[in-house]
């Protein structure tokens, strides 16, 4: 159960408590009844049953009703300290036999004047194992030994490690009570004072922890220094912007340009819902290291994607010098070498790619810049590799386009810096979202060809059951025979991607329907990030159920990039579970990806949000992001107030935090992630 020490023990929280403080009356009991303690006068007992399953069977009697208590073990010795007429506190799990209510094997104690008002205590129950529960290791083996150590414990064992000022404002239990009191509260408010600050102080140690490794890279990274804007950057800002940046936009172009000026490395997570023109913003900052004699590089999580990138910058940089190449898997040998040259001896100064340009073989002549598009698919340790290719740590910006709910991010990404595009481009018409059954398809056949009857494009997407099987071949293979049935050529025409096509496939099905030879595309989930078809202003979800929130809205995200007015039709069976109605509900009902990512989050837990997982940094004992998310920003600011005070907690008062801290290092799964 992970505990080797006496720390780990205290750290061994009880599931629940057990309430002794009341007495419940007999005729209080109901079917739902789990723990009870009862005062009553014995009335009789007797043996039942044969020899070989013999019982013994008393009855409890109080003002309102009776009660059974029953042994199956140690009969000859219950039988010797049972007295009939006695008044007992009876405590134990109620079951129901034959209709009436019984304990089996109750803790049973005459009932005296002393504990007239009850036991006056929680009983803690623990988590065991069946393992160790067959070793003699139980719940209540567990409580017994933590009570032990507690009896030898002081307050000198369980030393503060919050700063003094943090305990008065938010007027929390010193540690040692809190740990007292976790275990073996003496009221349930004791116990909801000690969950709330051990929840705190988890939430502030992890955010002092990420808080730090943000200010040391503020004040000890050494980062290259993008000192100027020249050239490069002012003529395609002057002469080849296609359209007006967003004011939001042009700030995040200020941080990031501030923060590349320092010497210090930049490591920034830029959010920016779908559509808000991140990919602008980072061909504007390659832009500004080329302009200083750096080598960026723009990391997609698919090849279509990267391909996309590839030729949307290409064609924006065309009357500029700047080399720009593009390695995927799927480049051939001697192509490879080439690019793979002009990368090393500095000739081309900017690099497309997917998950080859972190492959060992990669080497820059002078990389400044690590761009990493929609990294919610790449991990932590993807991103520690990129950093390693250069002597001086390059810039590293990460965009994503699935909203990561503020408190998300200020744990899961909390060591980086924060840039939000909260803007959409002007022009823009929303989006309208609508739920249908299956047995509306045809209505929304129908409607796909008024569509493209003015001229638009459509999208129909089918789910990824399970990535790549022959199932969702099948299934793709089936909805594609029924959408040409409603679509016969040479009227329609129509393109499909899915994960068995080549590259050269993809390329080609891809192309054609960005120059609009073919009105659909039939897709697996492979567009959901990223691609850009403006004149597409249709997006049909087959099987919408199958999709999480965020999945969904990242789909959505690929309409409603033009001008004309798009819609998002989310087709589902007509049997929905609570979760698929509410998340139908979401969809239709907002367009705010960082709402809907906080209806994520409710919906699914942080745990099952991507990337995340492995990261493990959200591995909290008692606190959880979403239900704390108060107490998150309030530790949030007090670790940050204190990090501006005292960076490295070398004065005498915060020496005891950093002790801490160091005692955690490697223990907690967020320590990790420095
Ligand atoms: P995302 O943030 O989802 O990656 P893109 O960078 O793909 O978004 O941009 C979405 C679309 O908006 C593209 O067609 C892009 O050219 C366009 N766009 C980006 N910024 C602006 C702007 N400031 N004004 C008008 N259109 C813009
Ligand atoms: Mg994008």
């Amino acid at each position: 159960m992970g505990v080797f020490t006496f720390r780990d023990l205290l750290e061994l929280y009880p599931n629940r408590h057990v309430d002794k403080t009341k007495i419940a009356k007999i005729s209080e009991i109901n079917p739902a009844t789990d723990y009870i303690q009862v005062a009553g006068q014995l009335l009789q007992y007797e043996l039942v049953g044969d020899k070989r399953s013999k019982r013994l069977v008393a009855q409890l009697k109080d003002d309102t009703g009776f009660l059974e208590l029953t042994w199956f073990q140690g009969l000859s010795w219950i039988q010797k300290i049972l007295q009939t007429g006695t008044r007992y506190l009876v405590f134990g799990k109620v079951s129901f036999f034959q209709g009436h209510p019984q304990i089996i094997h109750p803790e049973l104690e005459i009932f005296t004047a002393e504990n007239k008002e009850g036991k006056n205590f929680l009983e803690p129950v623990y988590p065991s194992t069946e393992k160790l529960k067959s070793r003699s290791l139980g719940g209540r083996q567990i409580a017994s030994l933590t009570r032990t150590l507690f009896q030898q414990l002081t307050e000198k064992n369980i030393p503060e490690n919050l700063p003094a000022t943090v305990i008065d404002q938010l007027r929390l239990e010193s540690r040692y009570k809190a740990f007292t009191q976790i275990h073996f509260p003496a009221s349930v408010p004791d116990y909801e004072a000690a969950v709330k600050r051990l929840k705190f102080e988890e939430l502030f140690m992890a955010q002092l922890r990420l808080g730090m490794i943000r200010s040391r890279r503020h004040r000890l990274s050494k980062g290259v220094v993008f000192e100027k804007v020249a050239e490069l950057f002012n003529i395609f800002y002057e002469q080849f912007l296609p359209f007006e940046l967003t004011k939001a936009q042009k700030r995040v172009i200020r941080e990031i340009r501030n923060d590349t000026a320092k010497g210090h490395q930049m490591n920034r997570l830029l959010q920016g819902d779908v559509g808000s023109g991140k990919t602008i913003v980072a061909l504007l900052i390659m832009l500004l290291a080329a302009d200083n004699g750096f080598q960026s590089c723009l990391m997609a999580p698919t090849e279509i994607l990267a391909q996309q990138h590839y030729a949307h910058l290409t064609d924006l940089l065309k009357e500029l010098p700047v080399g720009i190449e593009l390695l995927t898997g799927s480049v051939k040998t001697a192509e490879r070498k080439k690019i793979l040259e002009r990368i090393k001896n500095g000739q081309s100064q900017i690099l497309i790619g997917t998950h080859a340009v972190i492959e060992d073989k990669v080497q820059f002549q002078r990389l400044g810049l690590a761009i990493i598009d929609e990294q919610h698919r790449f991990g932590v340790a993807q991103r520690a590799k990129l950093w390693e290719k250069a002597e001086v740590l390059p810039h590293v910006l990460v965009m994503t386009a699935t909203p990561i709910p503020r408190t998300l991010a200020m744990s899961a990404y909390g060591d980086l810096d924060y840039s939000v595009i909260d803007e959409l481009p002007p022009g823009r018409q929303p989006i309208q979202t609508f739920h249908r059954f299956e047995s509306g398809r045809s209505q929304v056949m129908d409607f796909i060809k008024k569509e493209i009857a003015k001229g638009r494009q459509a999208y129909i997407i089918f789910p990824l059951i399970e990535e790549s099987s022959k199932l969702d071949f099948e299934n793709l293979m089936k909805g594609y025979e029924n959408v040409k049935a409603y679509f016969p050529e040479p009227q329609y025409w129509i393109s499909m991607l899915h994960g068995r096509q080549t590259a050269d496939q993809k390329t080609t099905n891809m192309k054609r329907f960005v120059e609009g030879d073919t009105q659909i595309m039939v897709s697996t989930t492979v567009i959901e990030v990223g691609v850009n078809v403006p004149n597409a202003s249709v997006m049909v979800i087959e099987s919408a159920e199958r999709f999480g929130l965020s999945q969904l809205h990242q789909l959505r995200g690929r309409v409603g990039r033009g001008s004309a007015k798009s819609y998002c039709i989310l087709i589902t069976g007509n049997k929905l579970g609570n979760d698929a109605r509410e998340r139908m509900k979401t969809m239709t009902s907002t367009l705010n990806g960082f709402l809907i990512a906080e209806k994520d989050l409710q919906l699914r837990g942080p745990g099952d949000i991507e990337g995340t997982r492995q990261s493990g940094v959200l591995n909290f004992k008692l606190a959880s992001i979403v239900q704390d998310r108060e107490m998150l920003e309030i530790a949030r600011n007090l670790s940050e107030d204190l990090l501006d005070q005292d960076p490295e907690l070398n004065s005498a008062e915060n020496l005891m935090i950093k002790q801490y801290l160091q005692s955690q290092q490697g223990k907690t799964a967020w320590s990790r992630i420095s």
